[in-house]
């Protein structure tokens, strides 16, 4: 044990930084380091969803955040922020910020400790536990929230230094499917596009994406098409984004894999694929085309609910010699066959040539700021730096960057996040270390997530918040600090590395999950394997070595100040290119046609369709979709919550949107309260009468905790993400009021 870092963490009055862990020989008890900028204007990227804008911070004269705003000299947003992005400093005033670890006493009240105590707590119950279950028995569940070299140290940390097997990450929610999809038809995590693509397409596909709310700075984008483009909505849902298109495909909920196959059938047929592009570039194609014989086009119309006209009209817009790009988000992701139809769209692309070239691209558009640095970086379905675990040469060399023994690296990758939880039912895990997430909100059928993390022997939540769902049933809960209160790097959508820069200071003795990582490193005894992490940026040195061969090789960049500089740099940028000059602000893969598989080839990949998991009866006759509510609005509100401002712009309390004819059935008015029941649970909601959602269809939005509650627990087979939008319900009047 440092015991410098000893002195720091006994103190019981003064201020605690992150300085005074980091770099304790400079700092002596009480002393604040002067770590912010000086005044003036600092940019960051937000801290919010996966575009990745830059903020522009003022500061005053100690360095401290006085307000932002949005940076008009940065390619992905070009000046402009959504709500989110503007309320990005208020959810770090919040009144319920955790500011000193707490502990469970014997009277089940959370009561505060200092960090000596809470450290020696955590490591001491971990390795009991691990003692007396053996060491499967520890898991831990990350996030897509916190910077990259955060995640990687924790990686590191837990998989290397604790021996815990199984780790995963709330990307598991939202991004898995696209990382399957992509991994199995490029060879490689490899989302191709640039921004620049919604500007240069003919044809705007957005499947299952509502573009409009979910990415507004992306809709930016796209009304800044110049080529007239014809923007094709595919979604069950009349969305914000649907309403706005040239064509809505409204298809039957999870009939997406139908569709995407009758297409493909009908552009063969029309004599409309791209056959050099496919001879040249692709493997699996006369296999893949014989297997779409049986969709037909009546059979397809039959299966989606969709008009042959429509179906004629899409074929067009996605034929050979049109510039055509495909976004996707949650609506294919979510879904118990999401990766084969996330592979159906790059189907669909390939046969048609569109890719690498500009206004083109099967493109799955991520969630949280840094779900990209988290599929890359996080340690947990995969090896850092994008390898796998069960690669003896990717062991070897990830072993030889780090100095840590080959022994020490995991040879799989350990359970996904679905498998931990069944393993607490099955008494296999004992204790969860939950990082900068809210699974008792976020996770679907609530109550049994909720219930399994009941049965845990040991619950510890690292968190910015002391009130979240899943701290109310913490046994400890470690103190972190905010998005704005500590350095970092973020990779957003489109492969772009940007600086998060510190423009405030955690309160209390809060530390950035950094700092917490590297004290438990040295409580647990093995801070030596860690000694060259000692900053954010010094780890991204390392981190840059681990890319380097890999086909996400960021090795050319120099470091925060090249980044800034850049305004962001997108991988890959190898220190070979990086010899000849800076990279281009827009850049897009697979130029050369050259792909990351064995053959250099993509791959064909299909698997006939399989009906939705839960089907609706006569007790449950309507079909729940879920997905985002509004712009102002961030997952499980733990944050946009915070914002008086932000609340001022979405409805307080849960709410279902109902077509007219099933109202009119149902007896419900508009602004009713209404019940509805699933299988799993019922919950109060308020009726929202509108013809958004089809008959038979109503829909919910995901940032309240009762649309968990009715949730069913499915996961894709290959990706193992959650299919939030399948479960059948009943609804009828309530005379209770939502929470
Ligand atoms: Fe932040 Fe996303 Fe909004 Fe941009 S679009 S300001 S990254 S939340």
């Amino acid at each position: 044990m440092n015991e410098v870092i000893e002195r720091v963490l006994r103190a019981r009055s003064g201020p605690m930084t992150d300085e005074m862990v980091l770099s304790p020989g400079r700092f002596g008890l009480g002393r604040v380091p002067a770590r912010l900028k000086p005044a003036g204007v600092v940019d960051s990227v937000c801290g919010f969803c996966s575009t990745g804008c830059s903020l522009k911070i003022h500061v005053d004269a100690s360095g401290h955040a006085l307000n932002l705003s949005a940076n008009p000299d940065y390619p992905v947003n070009t000046g402009m922020a959504c709500p989110k992005g503007w309320e990005a400093l208020a959810p770090l005033m919040a009144a319920d910020r955790a500011t000193t670890p707490l502990m469970r006493n014997a009277q089940g009240q959370l009561e505060p400790v200092d960090w000596e105590r809470a450290l020696l707590v955590f490591c001491g119950k971990i390795k009991d536990i691990q003692a007396r279950h053996g060491r499967e028995s520890v898991a831990y569940l990350s996030t897509g929230q916190i910077v990259t070299e955060e995640m990687a140290l924790l990686g590191a940390l837990a998989k290397f230094g604790m021996g815990i097997q199984h780790g995963d990450g709330n990307t598991r929610q939202c991004m898995s499917t696209a990382v399957a999809a992509y991994k199995d038809s490029f060879g490689f995590d490899a989302p191709p596009y640039s921004y620049a693509d919604f500007e240069e397409s003919d044809t705007i596909v957005l499947w299952g994406s509502n573009l409009c709310i979910a990415h507004p700075i992306l809709w930016q984008r796209v009304a800044r098409n110049r080529r007239g483009a014809e923007i094709v909505v595919i979604d069950p849902r009349s969305t914000e984004t649907a309403q706005m298109a040239s064509l809505h495909l409204a298809l039957r909920p999870k009939s997406d894999l139908t569709l995407a196959y009758g297409l493909a059938r009908l552009v063969i047929d029309r004599d409309a694929t791209a056959r050099d592009y496919i001879a040249a570039h692709t493997s699996g194609f006369e296999e893949f085309a014989r297997y779409l014989e049986p969709f037909t086009l009546n059979r397809v119309v039959d299966e989606t609910g969709l008009s042959e006209e429509s179906l004629q009209r899409m074929v067009r817009a996605i034929g050979r010699g049109r510039r055509v790009s495909y976004w996707w988000t949650m609506g294919v992701n979510q879904s118990h066959e999401g990766t084969r139809t996330a592979q159906a769209i790059i189907n669909l692309a390939l046969m048609t040539g569109n890719l690498g070239r500009p206004g083109t691209g099967a493109n799955s558009i991520t969630g949280q700021c840094n779900a990209m640095g988290s599929r890359l970086f996080s340690n947990t379905s995969g090896l850092l730096g994008g390898r796998d675990f069960s690669n003896p040469a990717h062991r070897a060399r990830v072993s030889e960057v780090l100095g840590v023994a080959e022994t020490k690296i995991p040879t799989n990758a350990g359970w996904a996040y679905d498998q931990i939880l069944d393993g607490i039912e099955q008494g296999k895990i004992k204790a969860l270390w939950v990082i900068a997430t809210n699974p008792a909100h976020s996770w679907i059928q609530q109550s049994r997530a909720r219930e399994l993390l009941s049965k845990l022997e040991f619950l510890v939540v690292q968190d910015m918040y002391s009130t979240t769902e899943t701290v109310q049933a913490a046994d400890l809960l470690l103190p972190a600090a905010a998005w704005g209160e500590k350095d970092g790097t973020f990779i957003n959508s489109e492969r772009r590395i940007g600086c998060v820069r510190k423009v405030a200071r955690a309160p209390g003795v809060a530390l950035s999950d950094f700092a917490i990582f590297k004290l438990i490193a040295l409580y647990w005894g093995v801070g030596d394997m860690f000694s060259r992490w000692t900053s954010p940026e010094a780890t991204f040195q390392i981190l840059k070595e681990l890319s380097r061969g890999q086909p996400c090789d960021f090795s050319g960049v120099r470091d925060y100040a090249h980044l800034e500089a850049q305004r962001g740099i997108q991988w890959p940028w190898r220190s070979e290119e990086a010899a000849s000059g800076e990279p281009d602000r827009e850049r897009r893969l697979f130029t050369d046609g050259q792909f990351h598989t064995a053959d250099c080839r993509a791959r064909f990949r299909f698997d006939p369709p399989r009906p939705p998991p839960e089907a609706t009866s006569e007790a449950f006759p309507l079909f729940l979709l879920t997905g985002r509510g509004s712009s102002a609005q961030w997952h499980t509100q733990s944050r946009t919550s915070k914002s008086t401002v932000l609340a001022k712009l979405y409805p307080k309390r849960a709410y279902i949107e109902v077509n007219p004819l099933d109202a009119e059935r149902w007896a419900l008015t508009d602004g009713a309260a209404v019940e509805v029941r699933s299988l799993r649970g019922k919950v109060a909601a308020r009726a929202r009468v509108t013809t958004t959602v089809n008959p038979g269809q109503v829909f919910m939005s995901m940032h309240y905790p009762e649309t968990n509650q009715l949730t069913l627990w499915c996961v894709d087979p290959y990706s193992r993400q959650p299919a939030y939008k399948a479960c059948a319900v009943a609804i009828g009047p309530s005379a209770a009021e939502p929470a």
